[in-house]
């Protein structure tokens, strides 16, 4: 079955289909932090289901856009749409697909700094050549920050897209067509691993991918390995790939390792290959896993350089709890990321942990909310004060990190409206103080609290009695069991990679 509703793409095997959607390019600068996955099947098989579910459960890592990529014998069919993966990937959507066997499926949850609707870059990606009969399908998890000039060196005009992962797809379907001119049937299939190494090396920044040429399924992850990437097993008839391991048994998968910075792995139904494109130049690797990924942004389950990060952020709340002890009555953690620092503290502390807040599961997240008034009015949507733990007492407030301070800001209000008496906030990470261009949208150094405020003046914004931080060398002692070096450049200004002098002054 290849077929799609109106407003879907849909690609027969005879790719007279063009790619619409680059009509909906708003042409305003993107940035990504998104979750990608991927499975194959040997012998095919209903992926559709497992592949949305999958996205489902990496929902956190992005909720303007959701889509997926079916690929057939016969050809593949892309579903995409702005919002949650609940409204993006209904049922309705994709319905018609749920007991059609495919050999391999990708799927993308999106979010984008955009000033459109959403929709803007919403992935998988398609690039089709006409000519040659080429195409190519990619998800992309990170931000680059020269795409456009090496997109460039392949004739992509650099206005066709704003968004690094509309662009990684033209100009790899470039670089593809052009060993294809040289090689002819020779490249026997080899176009899209022949091209990602010419194109890969000359990019820089983050880019956790998962492709599709039509034949074979590939994962990549950037050098630095600044996003995760996980490949998983599925049960004897192929793999599996998603941004975070936790995720890979919603694809039948369990789990097998992480993607290697700089390694590109191939995949055709129980095959898989491995190489690692910088292999022949170590010295300009320099892996930097994203710290925020420990402190925030991954689920609890998933493991990262080896270290799974509930056991990071418990550590964190224990160093915590060792380096600032308080004289309170409470230990209250900000759901969810910060209960596992609040349990560490109060550990160690002695201090009873109380539970002061209930998060509203269907509420959005402050952090990848747009505006600063949308995200004040989601604090007070998202939280919910239990104020029998709360009146009278004197409350140390574990969070895993301050950004913008909105939700603390918010929080301390609403605390001292509950009858808190004293707001002692107790933060599971270094002040952070320098804006991130690797894909997570932590603002410019003006949006920054902690860029911005002195320590008086934060206590004040943030309406708390004391303002606690983690020591970044206790962060460090926290992640130190893990195998991968960490990107820690919000928390320093040391970039791990080469910023471009436009962009750091677009942050200032
Ligand atoms: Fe992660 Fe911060 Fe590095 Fe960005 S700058 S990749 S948020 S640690």
């Amino acid at each position: 079955m290849v077929g799609g509703e109106t407003g879907y793409e849909t690609i027969p095997s005879d790719l007279s289909v063009l790619n619409t959607f680059a009509e909906y390019d708003d042409r305003q600068e993107t940035r990504d932090f998104c979750g990608v996955a991927a499975a194959t099947s040997e012998l095919g098989a209903p992926l559709v289901a497992p592949i949305v579910q999958t996205l489902y459960n990496l929902q956190h890592r992005g909720h303007q856009a959701a889509g997926v990529m079916l690929a057939e014998e016969a050809g593949e069919t892309v579903f995409k749409n702005p919002g949650y993966v609940r409204e993006a990937l209904a049922r309705s959507v994709w319905g018609g697909y749920e007991t059609v066997p495919l050999k391999s499926a990708l799927g993308h949850v999106r979010y984008s700094t955009t000033k459109g609707d959403g929709f803007t870059s919403a992935q998988p990606s398609r690039d089709v050549d006409e000519e040659t009969g080429l195409r190519l399908y990619v998800a992309h998890n990170g931000n680059l920050v020269n795409s456009e000039e090496v997109g460039e060196k392949f004739g992509i005009d650099p206005k066709r897209h704003e968004s690094d992962s509309l662009r990684i797809g033209s100009t790899l379907l470039a670089a593809m067509v052009q060993i294809y001119r040289k090689y002819g049937d020779k490249a026997a299939g080899q176009e899209l691993e022949l091209a990602m190494e010419e194109v890969m090396p000359q990019l820089i920044g983050a880019a956790s991918l998962v492709l599709y040429d039509g034949a074979r399924t590939y994962g990549y992850r950037d050098p630095n390995g600044f996003r995760p990437l996980a490949l998983g097993r599925r049960a004897g008839d192929g793999w599996a790939l998603a941004s975070e391991s936790s995720v890979l048994p919603n694809l039948g998968a369990t789990f097998n390792r992480e993607i290697q910075p700089g390694e590109l792995i191939t995949l055709w139904g129980n095959n898989i290959r491995s190489r690692n494109l910088f292999r022949e130049s170590p010295d300009s690797i320099r892996p930097s896993l994203c710290l925020m990924e420990y402190i925030y942004l991954a689920r609890p389950d998933t493991v990262l350089g080896g270290l799974e990060v509930e056991a990071f952020r418990e550590e964190t709340g224990r160093l915590l709890a060792k380096e600032h002890p308080l004289d309170v009555d409470a230990v209250v953690g900000v759901p969810e990321t910060g209960m596992s620092a609040a349990m560490g503290y109060s550990e160690v502390s002695g201090i009873p942990m109380k539970r002061g807040l209930v998060k509203n599961a269907n509420a959005d997240r402050t952090f990848i909310a747009r505006t600063q008034r949308e995200r004040r009015q989601l604090v007070r949507e998202k939280f919910q004060l239990i104020k029998s733990n709360i009146a009278g007492l004197r409350l140390g407030m574990v969070e895993d990190s301050i950004v913008r301070g909105t939700t603390s800001s918010e929080l301390g209000i609403m605390l001292k409206e509950a009858g808190a008496i004293e707001v002692h906030w107790l933060v599971a990470s270094p002040p952070v103080t320098d804006p991130c261009f690797m894909g997570i949208n932590t603002g410019t150094h003006t949006e920054l609290a902690a860029a911005v405020y002195d320590y008086q003046e934060l206590q004040d914004y943030l309406k708390g009695d004391s303002v606690n931080y983690l020591s970044m060398q206790s962060t460090m002692q926290a992640v130190a069991k893990a195998a991968e070096t960490v990107c820690r450049a919000c928390f320093t200004g040391d970039y791990p990679i080469e910023i471009p002098v436009s962009l750091l002054d677009r942050t200032v």
